[in-house]
């Protein structure tokens, strides 16, 4: 039996053209794609594609659009053995950890792609992507899938979607997951990292499409005024700040600072911290410039990434108004975003 893969094709510079009257580069259509990796109908799996009426650069990714790609993956969940989404690399991460918190109980792969270089450039790196990604959400073994989570494949690594950082806009490779180890590795052969891949289970696909994106990420740095402080945490309908801190969750212990997070939180407003470093997690509590935060009811917001940590809220917000039941969920691993 040949496996069943769809593409869903969204943007990014792996579809893209240079125009030739502004020089910039732009999406083109589907077909454009096709026609470059000739390569795609010696596969011995059953392509099929859908396209965004308009390709997008994924700068340009919103809510709503996650919206539509969970309802997408639901509509032919149970018609294909696996998802393959051609996306820019930009928001990717993103893209990743909303559809990871989106799809409760996912147990087929969803494989997240892109390229660096367009794929009709002679040094592109989308034509290895997208084979090696195909084949990936095709793998099975013993009958069952390989891969049962939302993953990133770019340049001969797996990664867990929801671990993951673009951490290079020039490298080929261009993402990193600090936190979490490398899902599999492709060289001659594609060899899986079985320890830390997401186990199946037998539950029912279920997704979440209530998204509540009334949230602000408030980065610190030295010499950062209140004006600001008080700017964000005023924005009208605010629900969740994520404190972007210093170190394993540190921050300024001036008084004006410390006060004005104590009243962000006597508002009602969630506030997630959540570390500027690329690796580690936030231990509040372990400086004094933490145990602040701790007190005042600063939810520590782990290992996350920023990119799973605005995808979480929003997924969080949307599902419940409790807010016991909000921190409650921002401390539990929902979906291996966080090292419990
Ligand atoms: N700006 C592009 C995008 O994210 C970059 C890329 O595709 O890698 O859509």
């Amino acid at each position: 039996m040949k496996s069943k893969i769809l593409l869903i094709y969204t943007g990014g510079t792996i579809g893209m053209m240079q125009d030739v009257t502004s020089g910039q580069l732009k999406p083109f259509d589907f077909k454009h794609l096709t026609k470059q990796i000739p390569e795609l109908s010696k596969f011995d799996i059953e392509l099929s594609a859908v396209s965004f009426d308009k390709p997008i650069d994924s700068s340009d990714m919103q809510p709503e659009i996650w919206v539509d790609l969970a309802k997408l993956i639901e509509k032919n969940y149970s018609k294909v053995d696996g998802f393959v989404i051609l996306h820019g690399s930009d928001t990717m991460s993103f893209t990743a950890s909303a559809l990871s918190f989106m799809l409760e109980n996912l147990n087929k792969p969803v494989i997240l792609t892109g390229s660096q270089l367009p794929i009709g450039t002679i040094r592109t790196d989308g034509k290895e992507n997208l084979i090696t990604a195909i084949e990936i959400a095709a793998a099975r073994e013993n009958g069952k899938p390989v891969i049962s989570e939302v993953c990133i494949y770019f340049e001969y690594q797996l990664y867990r979607g929801n671990r993951t950082h673009k951490f290079n806009s020039e490298h080929f490779q261009a993402f990193q997951s600090a936190n979490y180890p490398i899902l599999a590795e492709a060289g001659v052969h594609i060899k899986y990292n079985h320890g830390a891949l997401k186990k199946l289970n037998s539950s029912k696909l279920k997704i979440h499409t209530a998204l509540d994106a009334n949230i602000a990420i408030l980065k610190l740095f030295p010499g950062i005024t209140q004006n600001l402080v008080d700017a964000i945490s005023n924005t009208k309908n605010l629900k969740a700040i994520i404190l972007e801190t210093f170190g394993s969750g540190n921050a300024s212990t001036q008084k004006w600072f410390v006060e004005s997070i104590k009243k962000i939180i006597d508002k009602g407003i969630i506030v997630l911290n959540v570390t500027q470093c690329n690796a580690g997690a936030v231990d509040q509590g372990k400086y004094a410039t933490s145990a602040a935060l701790a007190k005042a009811g600063v939810v520590g917001g782990e290992d996350i990434t920023t990119e799973a940590a605005v995808t979480k809220l929003m997924y969080v917000l949307g599902t419940t108004k409790n807010e016991k039941e909000i921190k409650k969920l921002l401390l539990k691993d929902l979906r291996g975003e966080i090292t419990k």
